[in-house]
């Protein structure tokens, strides 16, 4: 059965937020983690396979909104979510960031954490200058990071 959820609103309107969409179950996305506070799920613009964005299900628009607890258990899933993601895509390194407001680089503005696999010699582009990858491709990419969460 679909699982549905609430999303409650710390800031602003969510009814037009794509992150509070896809934790209302509105909008796809390639789920790898969720629990009652926090969601992850693949970018739809990877970097390379297994590029995650982990969130609060709370619309907090920026790091100064966030209560610290909140941001804290984020982080928690973060270091767990960064262990599994190298693991499955076998990655020489990760890079972890988390960008406020447009001057920084922030395109979505309900707070997200990346999770970048990075490979040597490879450059960390603008975000918006990757190109979108397929469904298919983020389902497989998802499913290869599950079967590695759950063992
Ligand atoms: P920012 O630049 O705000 O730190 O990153 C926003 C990220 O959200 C971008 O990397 C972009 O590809 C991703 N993104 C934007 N819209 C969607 C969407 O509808 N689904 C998913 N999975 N990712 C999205
Ligand atoms: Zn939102």
């Amino acid at each position: 059965m679909r699982k549905t959820t609430q999303v409650t609103t710390a800031t602003t309107e969510t009814a037009s937020c794509i992150f509070c969409r896809i934790v209302r179950k509105e909008a796809p996305a390639s789920i790898i983690y969720e629990d009652d506070k926090v969601i992850a799920f693949l970018d739809i613009r990877p970097l390379n396979e297994g590029h995650t964005l982990i969130i609060p299900k709370t619309h907090y628009e920026t790091v100064y909104d966030i209560p610290e607890d909140q941001l804290s258990r984020i982080y928690k899933i973060v270091k767990r979510l960064a262990i599994v993601v190298k693991d499955a895509t076998k990655a020489d390194g990760i890079t972890i960031i988390q960008q406020n407001g447009h001057a920084a680089g922030q395109e979505v503005f309900h707070l997200h954490v990346h999770i970048v696999p990075r490979y040597e010699g490879q450059t960390l582009p603008h975000f918006r200058d990757i190109p979108n990858a397929s469904r298919e491709q983020l389902e497989q990419a998802a499913k290869r990071i599950k079967q590695r969460l759950k063992s």
